[in-house]
């Protein structure tokens, strides 16, 4: 008798070999009756299963977020009153690469999370920048393939990234962010995360608020420079996912402190930028940042398979006390993210145990590929048999706003302050300091001077001038060998 766990087959039936396949004698022919073998190798051959397009690389853990300040007065969402704690996880990522990319190429960073609350599930998708690319969906697609790979050669072209961004400028902000030091962090642990968009909370007095999440690290800001990460991506091209899986391992658990900016549903309307535009943010002296609580992570995933490929993150999974804003990108991340996760994972993908809320679901979804949990009678509402039924005064639909128009193909209505290379400036310009700047230029020249064409690089230069006169003459005398 032996402790050792015997081997089985995946229907749990001991096997008699991890080492040999059944052969007419030694030399023989394989036997088709080896169904271990076979099991072996078909198993094998499908464990790839499609890769997130985009944000492929990354990795995360779990985690908790803690309630340290009272705000409910803006918002009812259990998960935000006082004194609540609700488990999470994370996950961190690039989104141009690959699964098998270097974490250290300059990209923007995923910052996903998903909180079990006792109201079902909330996400927040966002990223370690504060804006996008882009501010309409009908680009983004567009935006991610020329962020990618060239169809003849394969290769990643900085042409065609500068032949987007300067034939849109409305990515002139996320631009100068990105080329700024920020566009590569030290480590995962080491970057705020945004939400971005612009979001709602609802309180329990039906009040409606516009508001934007921020997580800031309590590691402190720290970044790489583009020779130290170009140095990573050869020789440690897994340095975020090593760093964050070995600090938690060794009991150093990262922390975020969430900042919320808080605005009346009126302001909106007359706000001096429009603050559903995703390429903009609210100037902290306008609506400053109020702190609610911290989210920490304290426990790595056993299987990165079926806990960070397989988990999966939509922006539309707003709990009561929480919604979506009139943004056209989040409105459209509403619909995207949960269309990615049915054709990667599957329809029932929120029955991996990742996905799992953590309270019962009365949904009246049935059936479909690799469904696990049980459907039962009634199978309809509604019905006169005890099945769930939509409670409306409980459950009101709360976050919603007033809209009214034709139906047009347009861009936002411009407001008082709204243009796309104002708040880039004020980055360039008040933000960063001489040093910071000085890196900014640098790295700027270097990606210009990679493979850009004439007629792109004209329009770079200018680009950049539109930014800030100053650094876009520097930029010019740069790629001109000055
Ligand atoms: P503030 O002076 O109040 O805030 C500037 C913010 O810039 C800081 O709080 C910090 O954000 C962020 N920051 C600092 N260094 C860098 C860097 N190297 N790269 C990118 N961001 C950096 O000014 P405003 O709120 O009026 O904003 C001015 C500009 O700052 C904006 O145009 C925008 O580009 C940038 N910014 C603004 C944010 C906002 O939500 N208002 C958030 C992030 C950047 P943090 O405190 O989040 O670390």
């Amino acid at each position: 008798m032996t402790d050792q766990k015997p081997t089985t087959t995946d229907a749990g039936i001991p096997v008699a070999s991890d080492e040999h396949s059944l052969t007419v004698g030694p030399n023989g022919p394989i036997l088709l009756q080896d169904h271990y073998l076979i099991e072996q190798m078909a198993q094998f051959n499908r464990e790839r299963i499609p890769e997130r397009q985009p944000h492929a690389k990354g990795g995360g853990a779990y985690g908790r977020f803690e309630v340290t300040a009272d705000v409910s007065a803006y918002t009812k969402a259990a998960v935000f009153q006082p004194g609540t704690t609700t488990e999470l996880v994370a996950r961190f990522s690039t989104v141009a690469g690959e699964r098998g990319s270097p974490d250290t190429w300059r990209d923007p960073r995923g910052f996903a999370l998903k909180f079990y609350t006792s109201e079902g599930n909330f996400d927040m998708v966002g990223n370690n920048t504060p804006v996008f690319f882009v501010r309409d969906p009908m680009k983004f697609q567009h935006f991610i393939r020329s962020q990618k790979r060239r169809a003849a050669n394969n290769l990643r072209d900085h042409d065609m990234q500068w032949d987007f961004w300067t034939l849109s400028p409305e990515s002139a902000h996320q631009v100068a962010w990105l080329m700024g030091d920020r566009g590569i962090p030290k480590t995962w642990r080491h970057m705020n995360g945004y939400s971005s968009h612009t979001y709602m909370w609802v309180n329990a007095a039906d009040e409606r608020f516009w508001v934007k999440y921020h997580f800031k690290t309590d590691q402190g800001i720290e970044f790489l420079t583009q020779e130290e990460a170009d140095h990573l991506a050869g020789a440690d091209s897994d340095y975020h996912q090593r760093d964050l899986y070995d600090s938690i391992e060794a009991g150093d658990h990262p922390s975020w402190t969430l900042h919320m900016q808080i605005m009346p549903y009126e302001d909106a309307a007359t706000y001096r930028f429009n603050p559903f535009d995703l390429t903009k943010v609210w100037p902290h002296g306008d609506y400053p940042l109020i702190e609610v609580g911290k989210m920490t992570l304290d426990r790595n995933v056993t299987d990165y398979h079926t806990e960070m490929e397989q988990v999966a993150f939509q922006p539309n999974n707003m709990v009561p006390g929480t919604g979506l804003s009139p943004d056209k990108m989040l409105l459209a991340r509403g619909f995207s993210y949960a269309d990615a996760h049915r054709a990667r994972l599957g329809v029932n993908y929120q029955q991996i145990p990742v996905n799992e809320p953590k309270v019962p679901i009365h949904s009246y979804s049935k059936d479909g590929a690799m469904r696990t949990q049980n459907v039962t009678d009634p199978v309809y509402a509604p019905n006169s048999y005890g099945g769930a039924a939509a409670d409306p005064e409980r459950y009101p639909e709360a976050a919603v706003w007033a809209s009214d128009g034709e139906m047009v193909r347009t861009a936002y209505t411009l407001r008082r302050d709204d243009d796309d290379w104002g708040q880039a400036g004020t980055l360039v310009r008040e933000v960063l300091d001489d040093a910071a700047r000085d890196r900014l230029v640098s790295n700027v020249v270097g990606h210009l001077s990679d493979g850009v064409s004439e007629k792109v690089l004209a329009r770079a230069i200018d680009y950049w001038r539109n930014i800030d006169k100053t650094i876009g003459d520097r930029i010019a005398a740069g790629v001109n060998g000055g």
